[in-house]
């Protein structure tokens, strides 16, 4: 069965220094794939050091905070982290090994433990980013540049069953607009 995958190139990123703005043409992707995904949160084994008080990836511990307003979503549950209950604020590596590309950056976790997310479907919530950013990576782990997008919301899976059509990337990345992890996507 062929599969049909278009990617409009009209979606950018431009950097102003520390200034980011996306911007996301409408119909910007329009897929047709048999890949089916693997969505999932990062791993237990991560999440339960932070919750006995080991540290994070600036060997720092997680700091305690309120959530505030509807954009806390907690890495492990994939679940977004309910206005005025507590979280944990920490700097997170989604790589197993260092290298160059392996990025770290602020994420948040519930403050008590929780049910990891697995699923073929990403969260609901999903459809509402405005926009995400979605790339691929190698299986060394290097950013593949030439698959990152800007996509709406509602736009992600699509998107991201494109790119894991090609079999030389080995995962990809759901990111927010602002570049913060959120998820890991993967075959099935
Ligand atoms: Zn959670």
């Amino acid at each position: 069965m062929a599969t049909v995958a278009r990617l409009r190139g009209d979606a950018f990123v431009e950097f102003i220094g520390h200034a980011m703005t996306l911007s996301v043409s409408p119909s910007d992707v329009r897929v047709e794939t048999s890949v089916k995904l693997r969505v999932e949160g990062i791993p237990t084994h991560d999440c339960e050091r932070i919750w006995r008080g080991g540290v994070d990836a600036n060997a720092q511990v997680a700091l305690l905070r309120t959530a505030e307003g509807s954009a806390n979503p907690c890495r492990h549950c994939l679940y977004l982290i309910r206005t005025g209950s507590p979280k944990l604020v920490l700097a997170y590596r989604p790589f197993v090994a260092l290298q160059p590309y392996a990025e770290s950056g602020p994420i948040f976790l519930h403050a008590q433990p929780c049910a990891h997310y697995e699923s073929n479907n990403v969260p609901p919530w999903f459809d509402h980013l405005d926009p995400a950013i979605v790339r691929g990576y190698s299986h060394d782990d290097w950013i593949r540049y030439d698959t990152g997008r800007v996509v709406r919301g509602r736009d992600i899976t699509r998107a991201c069953a494109a790119i894991l059509e090609d079999a030389s990337v080995a995962y990809v990345h759901v990111r927010s607009k602002y570049n913060c992890f959120l998820c890991r996507i993967d075959r099935c």
